[in-house]
């Protein structure tokens, strides 16, 4: 699997993009970043869009994908995936006509060119090659992360904004995370409002791991907020932690 990050910031700033992770070309994870980054082709492309929880630096690419879809002539729809929470809140407080037209009913009421799916945690659902299953994190709003399985059992397991979630690894069990791209918005020193606005800090983060078994062979640390990266990035490299490295905007991960 190949996964490329179209942004992995935790806040907008001239080069800091919030959060969008492309596998294959044709699965994204998240829209933080997506109409700014990738051309109309490659926007094309995708037909699932996998959310992890309602706030606005995850999902505010679905109005303009839409918008950008519906010049199409080719008869075309995408598909947004999460919870029912998130689906609700989206379709009640995006998409819901007042703020931009509701393009789950245009062109027309039975053929939208965006389709909502509620998922349901821990039950994986099936697209081309690949297993897709929601787990609860621990977040602000109710919030899920995805664990991604390929054909070869290869799994990356992408957190989206969460705080401490001891449960979320009970549940994923011994399975191998391959690839974890994990939330350290702030640095070890802000961690009572990372705990009260349900993020990860360097120190909180190695607990964490500390749950996770068998360790993920490679960690990704993503969301971190852009005035406080020197910090974090150097309180990451003083855990001096085995696969442990920060994602930057544009790279692309193989997994
Ligand atoms: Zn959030
Ligand atoms: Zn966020």
């Amino acid at each position: 699997m190949k996964v490329k990050v179209l942004g992995c910031s935790g806040a907008e700033l001239p080069g800091h993009r919030p959060t969008s992770f492309l596998l294959d070309g044709k699965l994204l994870f998240d829209t933080g970043s997506l109409t700014n980054v990738l051309d109309i082709k490659e926007q094309f492309k995708i037909k699932h869009i996998f959310i992890t929880h309602s706030h606005l630096d995850h999902i505010m690419g679905i109005p303009f994908l839409a918008e950008n879809l519906i010049f199409r002539k080719k008869k075309y729809s995408v598909n947004i995936l999460s919870i029912s929470y998130v689906v609700k809140a989206i379709s009640k407080s995006l998409l819901d006509g007042s703020i931009w037209p509701d393009f789950t009913v245009i062109p027309n009421i039975h053929e939208g060119i965006l389709n909502l799916i509620e998922l349901r945690s821990g039950q994986p659902i099936k697209i081309d090659d690949y297993t897709i299953t929601p787990y609860p994190v621990n977040h602000s709003v109710p919030a899920t992360g995805y664990l991604v399985e390929d054909k070869r059992k290869r799994r990356f397991f992408y957190t989206g904004d969460t705080g401490p979630t001891g449960s979320t690894w009970v549940e994923i069990g011994e399975r191998k995370i391959h690839c974890l791209i994990i939330d350290v918005s702030f640095p070890s020193g802000m961690e009572k409002i990372a705990l009260e606005t349900g993020h990860l800090t360097p120190r909180l983060l190695r607990k964490e791991l500390l749950e996770i078994k068998p360790s993920p062979e490679k960690i990704f640390a993503i969301h971190i907020k852009p005035r406080y990266f020197k910090t974090v990035k150097s309180e990451l490299q003083k855990l001096h932690i085995k696969g442990l490295r920060l994602l930057k905007d544009g790279q692309t991960i193989q997994i």
